[in-house]
């Protein structure tokens, strides 16, 4: 018999969306029954198209280690962010990063603070490290920091802020942050995490790397999966002190960004035009989700992200239902929202051919 360790063996393990092949394959879908994906909170428009002309390019010389430092696309970052390429640490995804602050602050008899409602890999983590998790309760389905404030103790090693959060969609502006900052006590380190910030616009994207500037406890997290449209080449950076930045680079693998990654993530860098059309095709695509749950009278949490929480009412329910109908969303007990659902926003096609499944699902749910 193997030995694990029996804490391991009891670990929760992460429940992503589920891939578009599995659906075919579960339900004999065929080529001819396109899928519509809108599960995890990925870019509908696609990847831009200078990183697809830039992962064509690094393709030739895979044989060959990748950069383990990053450094062009480091370089690149800390131009565009206003911060030294030494106060950025690149990761496998930004969950990697979250593993990575797990590993070296975390260990039996400390803790994390977290929202309720937030992102469940922070839990996942500190399960990992054997830390406990102290989640507090979320006013109006947002992070209150006040109350996150109040629940920190002595043995707590960090507190997570996901903005805008998943799978809420609400976010607490800078201001907020700002006293949230001014308050925290200087033996934790906050963890924020952005990675849907470049949805939002400009205007309205809290000047959280000021804080990494000014060399405090912070790591902010950003992505290339959400905005920039590659997660399936796993890119995420965290912004933080070159003290944060030094603790990251010594628990983390030699070469956990891939030189395609790297190569692609460099040149969406580049393509601001792609991001603008983005955020245009989410705000277009959110104001006709929100209309359509308003004519069909369900609730939903407003969002500023490329998702959003709707109350359909036994939500796992749905979520197979939709499936069947060749739609894939979020199921959400396992944030204790069992009535709610998670839907990405898509192109306009998709979005509509979602409601209109929608609209089926629960005209036959309602049936005798
Ligand atoms: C998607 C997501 C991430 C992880 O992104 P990767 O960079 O793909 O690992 C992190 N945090 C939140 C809140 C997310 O929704």
């Amino acid at each position: 018999m193997m030995q694990i360790k029996p804490w391991v063996r009891a670990l929760a393990m992460y429940e992503p969306g589920r891939p578009i092949e599995d659906v075919a394959r579960d339900y004999g879908f065929g080529p001819d029954e396109p899928i519509v994906k809108l599960a995890s909170n990925e870019n509908a428009l696609g990847p831009s198209k200078r990183a697809l002309r830039a992962i064509r390019d690094a393709a030739a010389t895979v044989h060959l280690y990748p950069d383990g430092g990053s450094f062009r696309l480091r370089e690149a970052l800390a131009k565009k962010l206003d911060v030294r390429p030494s106060q950025i640490a690149m990761g496998h995804g930004s969950n990697e990063l979250l593993a990575l602050l797990g590993h070296a602050f975390l260990e039996p008899g400390t803790n994390i603070v977290m929202a309720d409602g937030a992102f469940v890999v922070y839990r996942l983590v500190a399960d990992l490290y054997q830390a406990a998790t102290l989640a507090v309760p979320m006013k109006a389905f947002t992070h209150d920091l006040d109350a996150m404030l109040a629940a920190i103790t002595p043995a707590t090693r960090l507190v997570f802020i996901a903005n805008p959060n998943n799978p809420t969609g609400t976010m607490v502006d800078g201001p907020a942050i700002a006293r949230f900052m001014e308050r925290v006590p200087a033996h934790v380190a906050v963890a924020i995490d952005e990675a849907y910030v470049e949805i939002l616009p400009p205007d309205r994207q809290p000047d959280t790397l000021r804080y990494a500037r000014e060399g405090r406890s912070v790591f902010v997290l950003r992505t290339f999966s959400k905005t920039y449209g590659l997660a399936g080449l796993r890119v995420g950076y965290a912004v933080s002190s070159e003290e944060g930045v030094g603790v990251l680079e010594r628990v983390r693998q030699p070469f956990n960004v891939n030189s395609i990654a790297q190569a692609a993530a460099l040149a969406a860098l580049d393509d601001d035009a792609h991001v603008v059309r983005t955020r245009r095709m989410v705000g277009s695509g959110l104001a006709q989700m929100q209309r359509a749950f308003r004519a069909h009278g369900l609730d939903f949490v407003p969002s500023v992200a490329n998702f959003i929480l709707v109350k359909v009412g036994r939500g796992r329910e749905v979520f197979e239902r939709l499936q069947r109908r060749r739609v894939i969303v979020r199921a959400m007990d396992g944030y204790g929202l069992p009535d709610y659902i998670r839907v990405t926003i898509g192109t306009k096609t998709e979005n509509e051919f979602f409601l209109e499944q929608l609209r089926l699902v629960l005209a036959e749910r309602t049936q005798p």
